[in-house]
């Protein structure tokens, strides 16, 4: 049984860990060192690795001082160029649709759609678990099967967008995030028999309705849906 932990969601910072048996993984780690040693306990030596989707400065922040600290990273070619991080002998490159192990977890990275070079999002195993998490993306062209954990970007929804936001804003956002429509869609699109949990992440400030997102994925799936707070511990 895995459990997945959000401490940080939002455009401001995002840190993310997956726990199973007595191994847990780190996701993003778009906050500064300090802030994530304070939300993991300072129990950062002791985390298996630290899984980064792409280089914006929300999810890839302490990448540097992660590696320093002796965690090994695991991220795209184009993420470990744009972060100056390529040739550290912590940091793993990693390839969509190439699967690789890191202790007894099994990843499989995959495309996303987003303005950052070589974005990825990631299926990770453990024994029966199948967790899917996907950060910052336009939307998911791929489909799952036998996913039980389900953590998405649901960042505005039309209706929620505010309407003095800049056109060139508003385009940015509907082209490299994922919306309340673009979620409903791909949880249709895929087999959600398994799925006990689904986390809605990186809800943004200015363009997003908790309640409402979580009551229309609730009503369109009959699945427990939590929404990650900017700043929170919710363990499921
Ligand atoms: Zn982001
Ligand atoms: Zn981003």
């Amino acid at each position: 049984m895995i459990t997945f932990t959000p401490h940080f969601s939002s455009s401001a910072g995002n840190l993310y860990t997956v726990t199973g048996g007595t191994s847990t993984i780190m996701l993003e780690c778009g906050a500064r060192i300090t802030k994530i040693r304070q939300a993991l306990n300072h129990k950062l030596s002791s985390i298996e690795a630290c899984l980064v989707t792409h280089s914006h400065g929300d999810h890839a922040r302490a990448a540097e001082d992660v590696i320093a600290a002796g965690v090994d990273l695991y991220c795209s070619a184009g993420t470990a160029a744009a972060l100056c991080i390529n040739g550290h002998h912590r940091v793993h490159i990693i390839r969509a649709l190439e699967q690789f192990r890191v202790g007894h977890w099994t990843v499989l990275p995959f495309d996303v759609e987003h303005d950052a070079e070589e974005p990825l999002g990631f299926l990770i195993i453990n024994g029966a678990d199948r967790l899917l998490f996907a950060a910052d993306t336009a939307y998911i062209r791929h489909r799952f099967a036998g996913l039980t954990h389900i953590c998405l970007e649901c960042n505005y929804s039309k209706r929620t967008m505010a309407e003095d936001i800049p056109l060139a804003h508003k385009l940015r956002v509907m082209r490299s995030h994922m919306g309340l429509d673009t979620v409903l869609g791909f949880l249709a699109a895929n087999d959600l028999r398994g799925v006990r949990a689904i986390h809605l992440l990186h809800l943004s400030d200015d363009n997003s309705d908790e309640t409402l997102f979580k009551n229309r994925v609730q009503a369109a799936t009959g699945i427990p849906v939590y929404v990650a707070k900017r700043e929170s511990i919710c363990t499921r």
